[in-house]
């Protein structure tokens, strides 16, 4: 299996920084939601997939819903 690739995110543009710890180096990975999950955030609209972003640092999950 291949490892964690750790790495800067950039979103919209920006760089993403861990809103806790500052860092700029994650691993991400994409995430299935389940239905329950998705109707229990109300996001059936957002589709099932989500991409995490998890800190190096701290380890604060940042998610990114698929947009559009
Ligand atoms: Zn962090």
């Amino acid at each position: 299996m291949k490892e964690h690739e750790i790495s800067s995110v950039e979103v919209v543009g920006k760089l993403l920084t861990c809103s806790v710890c500052g860092g700029q180096r994650f691993w991400s990975r994409e995430a299935m939601l389940s239905g329950r999950a998705l109707a229990f955030f109300d996001l059936e609209w957002a589709g099932k997939k989500a991409t995490i972003h998890v800190c190096e640092r701290c380890g604060h999950i940042d998610w990114f819903l698929p947009r559009g």
